[in-house]
């Protein structure tokens, strides 16, 4: 499968997957397809060692990794994840579909990602201070403003952004706010960038609903994965007049066929950090979201989720990819047999990584936009996208995955061609 000794990828791991998808888009690259092979392996990947001395005295290492699939485009750009389940070959993939999301909205980045294999719940606020700032300073040799820009990602938030801005400015004697985004509003971060990649969502939804005569209004939703994307993505969905009627993520699986409550909802989720214990729905077990009879389906959590055996079960007819990954090729062809419409990763969750791009241009300017301006440019930028991405794959007769696959490696293989080769 893979031409790479490093890596070995499964038909269904992140990286198979993502192998699996630029291999459906070849044949509609014409004379581009001659460099088709760059997109299958990373530029760089820096393999890092993180040891830090614990609260009780002990000294712990870490694995830390970023990997910077492509550059033709710019600078490399993609968040960092802490999860204990972080592999080189998971990273290698996420910084893949950054390229192809950095591409597809055209901003002018090329893809990278990192991560630390940790579970972030089990340090001390310290200890997951100094686990970031010797990561930062590890991959420093590879990051910066013009270079690569890191952001928030599973489990990592504006804290540990400014933590990371710190450390960098420290080790370069500058206050260099570019060299991540997402960090806290007063040190140049953007207002709207919270809730970014779930407005994206929302917009994305918005648009291919529409577009397939799904009333918004009284449409049930099921979101799986509660965390930035999916509650942001729930809450404006709601405010459409949608019903959220269930919730999945890590404290446990809630349905109310008559939608639940946002509000008291969201206070669930501040205060437990979870919806587990939400007393306004029935709690199920963990299986059973896939079979809840909703319109609309939001995996918002991790990669791999959506099977084959799921797929032919969800009742949705539209799937919002909020994760990056969640679906396998397998369950692809599943749901385009079963005429569920499937907005993929790549565009439906580009909303983060576009108000990412508007802080770094807000912090070269120092000069900062508005709220309203920042949703208003947001929302262009989505709707214009998806409409060249739905025209491609009309005119192609080809899903929406492979179509914005197409209108992305177009541009970054065109970007490979006209820069060529060096030396
Ligand atoms: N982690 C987000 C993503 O997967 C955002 C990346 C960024 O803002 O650079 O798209």
């Amino acid at each position: 499968m893979s031409s790479l000794s490093y890596v070995s990828p499964t038909s269904d791991s992140p990286w198979g997957t993502y192998l699996s998808q630029v291999d459906r888009v070849i044949p509609y690259l014409g004379p581009l397809a001659r460099w088709a092979e760059t997109l299958k392996r990373p530029k760089r990947a820096l393999i890092v060692d993180i040891p830090i001395e614990m609260d009780d005295g002990t000294v712990r290492h870490y694995e830390g990794f970023r990997v910077q699939h492509n550059l033709s485009r710019g600078p490399g750009k993609g968040g960092v994840r802490y999860h204990p389940a972080v592999t080189l070959e998971e990273v290698m993939a996420l910084s893949a579909w950054m390229t192809v999301k950095n591409a597809a909205v055209n901003l002018p980045y090329g893809g990278a990602k990192g991560g630390i294999r940790v579970d972030p719940k089990q340090l001390s606020m310290k200890e997951l201070e100094k686990i970031t700032r010797r990561y930062t300073s590890e991959i420093g040799l590879i990051i910066g403003p013009q270079q690569d820009i890191p952001a928030p990602d599973v489990n990592t938030n504006a804290q540990i952004m400014a933590w990371m801005m710190d450390t960098y400015s420290m080790n370069v004697g500058a206050t260099a706010t570019g060299v991540v985004t997402g960090k806290p509003v007063h040190l140049g971060g953007s207002l709207g960038r919270v809730k970014a990649t779930g407005r994206g969502v929302f917009v994305t939804g918005r648009e291919a609903a529409r577009r397939i005569g799904l009333n918004l209004d009284g449409a049930r939703i099921a979101v799986q994965g509660f965390g930035n994307v999916g509650s942001a993505a729930a809450e404006l969905f709601a405010g459409a007049g949608a019903k959220i009627v269930a919730v999945q993520d890590h404290t446990g699986t809630i349905v109310n066929r008559n939608g639940l409550e946002m509000g008291s909802l969201m206070e669930t989720l501040r205060r437990d950090g979870g919806v587990g214990n939400f007393t306004g729905a029935d709690r199920t077990d963990t299986e059973s979201f896939w079979d809840v009879d909703c319109d609309i389906l939001i995996p918002a959590a991790l990669e791999g989720v959506l099977t084959a055996e799921r797929a032919n079960r969800t009742k949705a007819k539209l799937v919002l990819e909020g994760a990056n990954g969640p679906t396998l090729p397998t369950a692809d062809d599943v749901l385009h047999d079963r005429g569920v419409l499937v907005v993929p990763d790549v565009i439906c969750n580009a909303g983060g990584v576009t108000v990412s791009y508007f802080e770094w241009v807000q912090d070269f300017s120092s000069f900062f936009w508005s709220e309203d301006e920042i949703n208003v440019r947001l929302d262009k930028i989505m709707v214009d996208a998806l409409k060249k991405i739905w025209d491609t794959a009309e005119r192609h007769k080809i899903s929406l995955r492979t179509a914005t696959f197409a209108v992305a490696c177009e541009r970054i293989l065109m970007a490979r061609q006209e820069r060529g080769l060096y030396p």
